[in-house]
């Protein structure tokens, strides 16, 4: 039995969750419950339709749709929708879609202070977070602040399903690394420790059912619980060297975001191994396996997922850039971030060695 004395510091969340097939024909009510008259939808041009949908169910309380949602929420596009906030004189959004939209929903409340209606569709985790990354003149900065957490979200399993199978993979290993890192951070407790166990189980349990059959609804569900959960951990904790990877990548190269996730977090969880003894015995009761980094390498390749970064168009001259670009910007984690060791981490995703 351990000897250590427990000593953490607990803060639950606000926000309102509905879980369910057909959470999102509720959105009226949880509208009316939060006094809204006019609210403007938000989506991706891809999504379109499905915004019409949601706007349809909120008949005369829809004010109308902005479908120009794009990934790493750039500032003109922010710009856009105030101009339709403001011209429209609405109370309140409502986001359909994955973290690209709620990132424009977060940045509309940021501004205005609108209260937000979430429909996740994809696994990304932006609606249980008070963090918003927003893209100005190329650069993306991330902030913390109350305002942009969601008043509600409704998880739709049934609004999943068109998800194919590489995204829906790929938005899974995502949410598998907000709780791997959450099980290291710096401000972690026992409850989010629950969460990010449980949330990891549910969605390696989910993926190759998946796999299987993109439309299995019980394994929908189970990855979008899990996906809640996951979600929950980015919240609540300071995230470490994986993140803060991905948002220098990200930024430098333009990746695709879910998919970086997909082949960093092995080579991230590589690295802090030594540092990190607990997380990974979580890790690998919750993977059902002896070491989890191969669980989860194992897990992209049944997906078909890309296990490098040159596969996802990063330029092998930019590990250098990427290195000094991350030790200029310190931040915790188990182990100290360095040079060389970082170089060869890079090295390593970028060929897609493995971890
Ligand atoms: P995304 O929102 O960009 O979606 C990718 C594409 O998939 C889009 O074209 C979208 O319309 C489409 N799509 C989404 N759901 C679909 C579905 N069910 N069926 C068919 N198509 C669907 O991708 P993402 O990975 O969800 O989000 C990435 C963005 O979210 C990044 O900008 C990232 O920085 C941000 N993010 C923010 C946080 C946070 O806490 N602030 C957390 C996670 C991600």
């Amino acid at each position: 039995m351990s000897t250590n004395t427990l000593s953490f510091v607990y803060q639950s969340q606000p926000t309102r969750v509905v879980f369910g097939r057909g959470a999102s024909d509720t959105v009226d009510s949880e509208a009316e419950r939060l006094r809204l008259r006019r609210v403007l939808m938000l989506s991706t041009p891809e999504q379109t339709g499905l915004a019409q949908k949601v706007s349809d169910r909120l008949g005369a309380r829809s004010a109308g749709v902005f479908s120009g949602a794009q990934m790493h929420t750039p500032l003109n596009v922010t710009q856009a929708a105030l101009e339709q906030v403001k011209s429209l004189d609405v109370d309140g959004v409502v986001s359909v879609g994955g973290g690209s939209t709620t990132g424009l929903g977060k940045a509309i409340a940021l501004r205005t202070d609108l209260p937000q209606i979430v429909i996740p569709t994809t696994y990304a985790g932006s609606e249980m977070t008070p963090l918003i990354g927003e893209t100005v003149d190329g650069v993306k900065r991330t902030l913390r602040d109350p305002k942009v957490l969601p008043e509600v979200v409704l998880y739709d399993v049934d609004l999943t399903l068109s998800l194919p199978l590489g995204p829906t993979a790929a938005s899974a290993l995502n949410a598998i690394a907000h709780a791997a890192e959450a099980l290291y951070a710096p401000d972690g407790n026992p409850v989010v420790s629950l969460m990010a166990e449980e949330g990891v189980r549910a969605l390696v349990e989910a993926l190759p059912r998946l796999v299987e059959d993109e439309r299995d609804l019980q394994a929908r569900s189970a990855a979008l619980y899990g996906a809640w959960l996951c979600a929950c951990c980015l919240g609540a904790c300071t995230m470490g060297l994986h993140h803060k990877l991905c948002h220098t990548l990200g930024g430098l190269f333009d990746l695709p975001h879910a998919q970086m996730h997909a082949v960093l977090l092995p080579h991230a969880l590589a690295y802090n191994a030594p540092a990190i003894p607990d997380a990974l015995q979580r890790l690998a009761r919750a993977t059902g396996a002896a070491d989890p980094l191969v669980a989860l390498r194992g897990l992209s390749a049944l997906c078909g997922l890309p296990s490098s970064l040159r596969e996802l168009g990063m330029p092998e001259a930019g590990i250098e850039q990427a290195v000094q670009l991350a030790l200029a910007n310190p931040y915790r984690n188990p182990r100290p971030v360095e040079g060389p060791a970082l170089r060869e981490l890079l090295q390593k995703a970028w060929s897609g060695a493995p971890a």
